[in-house]
């Protein structure tokens, strides 16, 4: 094999597949290096197993909600080990294709840790390979706080390495994957705490959705404690406890499982080998193109920040290998209006500004629409998730620049928003659209008065 190309994408996951794919089929010579299985985090342990588990959450919530229905159902007990036998066929036959489009597609697989001896030479098992464009796709993997007992818990790696459904489980974080993974625990039967450091959870998002996400979570029978900062894990003859730093003590849980964000993997690239500085968070600083400040060396996806989502990575990757072996000098991902979903139970949904960074940006000239109420879906149910729904339009033509939304169909709902607020759409545009009726999403069509702020 030769071993030399022309792009060397280090990391076969979302990022390093989608550059090298685009490479190839512009007739370029790629290679991926991969220290384990192709598709990385997204289709090994995040993405695509997790939403496995929460189809599964989502079947048990629409099987308790059935007999209002009128629809008998007669349970045999939830088998965890047949979900988790059937989501892992499905991740390896993912696994399978990646391995064999690449072939089809010309692109070498060179298997092991990729290492910089200079900046257009990588070594992996000792074997070097020359590049003249070098992409750094390596992703980033979860945080174990380093505190006493720490290696008690789990993380989401480990969650998915469940082999026993857990029966009482402490999730540490209040982020989007630490409340993902308490909805499909507790849909799925287990009792579920959520430990938080910040006051709300998701505190990244609009606080509405926070607060009704909070109620929601709360309504399915999870225990929410925010402003909790663990200080230790221990182990008694109960279980296993959280220590908080001011001395409260929560007990009895089988599993933890540490949700408290991610760390960059550059630290055993040897960059400095190639003369790629890193910032003290471990994240590789690129300009809007990716380009590191060394000629001919690139970052996407997580390990470059930003926005750390599986479709980021991708259009990042695509753009570049366009920008460089397309004849298109311009070309890069905008990072403006990125639409995300959080897949609770039931779903969040956002794209653009949240209310706060709208007003830093707009001031005054801004409305808001805001409505909150429980889906028809409910209507024979004797319980209910909220749905909620804000809409931030700025300036006098209200263009929108922002959409917050929790509540069951959100998911689907987003992404032809998401169009919407791309191409510029103002309030009067959806006003202008015809509902469609009776559903959730005719709600963000019909927003009448804006909310009065005193
Ligand atoms: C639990 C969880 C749920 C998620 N859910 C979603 C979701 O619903 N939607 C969404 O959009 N995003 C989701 N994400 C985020 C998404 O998975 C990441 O943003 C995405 O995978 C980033 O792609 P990447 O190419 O940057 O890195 P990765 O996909 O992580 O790929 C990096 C690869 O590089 C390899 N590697 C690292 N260092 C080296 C080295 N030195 N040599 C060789 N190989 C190396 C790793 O083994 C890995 O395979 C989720 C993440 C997690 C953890």
């Amino acid at each position: 094999m030769s071993q030399q190309f022309d792009l060397i994408a280090i990391g076969g996951g979302s990022g390093g597949l989608a550059v090298a794919e685009k490479a190839a089929q512009l007739g370029k010579r790629a290679a991926i290096i991969e220290r384990a299985k192709l598709g990385g985090t997204c289709v090994n342990l995040g993405c695509v197993p997790k939403k496995i588990m929460w189809y599964a959450a989502h079947l048990a919530s629409a099987c308790a909600e059935a007999p209002d229905y009128g629809i008998q159902v007669h349970p045999g007990g939830f088998d965890w080990a047949k979900l988790v036998a059937g989501r892992n066929r499905y991740v390896a036959a993912i696994n399978a294709y990646w391995d064999g489009y690449l072939e089809r597609l010309g692109i070498a697989h060179l298997k092991g840790m990729g290492r910089f001896v200079d900046a257009h030479t990588l070594a992996v098992d000792g074997t070097h390979y020359t590049a003249e464009h070098i992409v750094i796709a390596t992703g980033s993997r979860p945080i174990v706080p380093p505190l006493p007992g720490a290696e008690l818990g789990i993380t989401s790696d480990g969650f998915f390495a469940l082999e026993e459904q857990p029966r009482r489980v402490a999730i540490i974080g209040g982020g989007y994957i630490g409340v993902e993974l308490a909805g499909v625990l507790r849909a799925l039967g287990s009792e579920v705490t959520v430990v938080a450091l910040e006051d709300r959870l998701l505190w990244l998002f609009d606080p509405l959705i926070s607060q009704v996400l909070a109620e929601n979570m709360r309504a399915s029978g999870i225990e929410i404690h925010l402003e909790f900062e663990v200080a230790a894990l221990e182990r008694d003859s109960q279980g296993l406890a959280l220590v908080a730093r001011n001395g409260q003590r929560l007990a009895d849980f089988d599993q933890v499982i540490w949700a408290v964000g991610r760390v960059p993997n550059s630290a055993e690239l040897n960059l400095a080998a190639a003369g790629v500085e890193v910032a003290p968070n471990g994240l590789i600083p690129t300009d809007p193109y990716q380009n590191t400040p060394v000629p001919g060396i690139y970052a996407i996806g997580d390990v470059a920040g930003r926005e750390p989502l599986t479709p980021v990575a991708i259009a990042a990757g695509r753009r570049l290998a366009e920008r460089l072996f397309n004849n298109k000098p311009e070309l890069r991902l905008d990072y403006e209006n990125i639409p995300t979903v959080v897949f609770t139970h039931p779903p969040v949904g956002k794209i653009g500004l949240t209310e706060e960074q709208a007003r830093e940006r707009y001031g005054e000239t801004l409305t808001v629409y805001e409505t909150q109420f429980t889906p028809m879906r409910y209507a024979l149910s004797t319980h209910g998730f909220k749905t909620a729904m804000k809409l931030i339009c700025a300036g006098p033509e209200e263009r929108v620049v922002g959409i917050h939304l929790i509540g069951d169909g959100v998911d689907e709902m987003l992404q032809g928003f998401a169009v919407a607020v791309k191409m510029g759409a103002s309030k009067f545009d959806l006003d202008n659209t015809i509902a469609i009726h009776p559903c959730s999403a005719e709600e963000l069509v019909t927003l009448k008065e804006p909310v009065r702020r005193s």
